[in-house]
């Protein structure tokens, strides 16, 4: 996936407004304008919308191409009208903690192409990766935060959406885990460590752990961690061990597919 800058003109008219973003998630949408570009729908923008002022951040076009058109600092108009009243406190704050992309697709039911739909995957991937976003609950579709139709083929399939943000989910534990590591979150500070996966219990070297916990410890990872007064668990989705001094995380270890971690004592690992 190729990002290309073609950034709006500062101005509310262009729906740049230079104001300062708290992000908190991204909205996804369909630009519904059948066959339309990307560069069409960025000079849409750049034109004014028709008095409308609205912008998105990204722009991924029909051959999967990604245009960018506001930096990541700043917010963009893509979520702020309520289509019901249910909605009204939520799209006032949306464009506020929202990242938007608008999505190009070929025809009226608004389905993705194949390789629109790959460079949505990884710019969403890759966008919370760098934002530590959660892709099962930080990726929005338009209709969840204002209900407005959009992005259409999502909201006629809900199942679609959810194997969607599953999708961006396998994509991150994938792009972000090199052969033989594991995911180890300590107070929030992620950490890649080798680990070899026998029967389901993970091993590693005393080595790689004393890079992590520092020096002296000789047992398993997960005594270890529970050892200095950690709650550990384990999610088997995104291959990540998550260790944390608050008590909050210790409701979930129960429900947790939790597995050991031990340190391979004694061989050559
Ligand atoms: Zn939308």
């Amino acid at each position: 996936m190729k990002i290309t800058d073609a950034l709006l003109t500062m101005g509310a008219f262009h729906g740049r407004t230079g104001r300062a973003i708290k992000p908190e998630g991204i909205v996804v949408h369909y630009v519904a304008n059948p066959g339309s570009s990307a560069i069409g729908n960025r000079n849409y923008f750049e034109n004014g919308s028709n008095g409308n002022g609205v912008s998105s951040h990204y722009i991924v076009g029909l051959q999967g191409e990604v245009i960018r058109c506001i930096p990541e600092t700043e917010v963009a108009m893509h979520a702020g009208a309520a289509y019901s009243n249910a909605y009204l406190e939520q799209a006032k704050k949306n464009n506020s903690i929202f990242y938007g992309i608008e999505t190009c697709h070929p025809g009226s039911d608004g389905k993705f192409s194949e390789v629109t739909n790959q460079s949505l995957l990884e710019l969403c991937a890759d966008m919370c990766i760098r934002h530590k976003f959660d892709p099962i609950k930080n990726i929005y579709t338009h209709n969840e935060v204002t209900g407005k139709n959009c992005p259409a083929y999502f909201v006629k399939y809900p199942e679609a959406w959810k194997k969607f943000k599953n999708d961006v989910q396998s994509l991150i534990a994938k792009s972000v885990l090199p052969a033989g590591m594991v995911n180890l979150t300590v107070d929030g500070i992620n950490y890649q460590i080798e680990a070899t996966n026998k029967d389901g219990t993970f091993y590693s070297t005393l080595q790689t752990l004393t890079k992590v916990l520092g020096p002296n410890q000789s047992a398993g990872i997960r005594s270890v961690l529970e050892a200095n007064g950690y709650s550990v668990s384990w999610n088997q989705d995104l291959y990540r061990i998550t260790a944390a001094k608050s008590t909050a995380i210790e409701a979930q270890i129960e429900k947790e597919n939790s597995v050991d971690v031990h340190i391979c004592e004694g061989c050559d690992e």
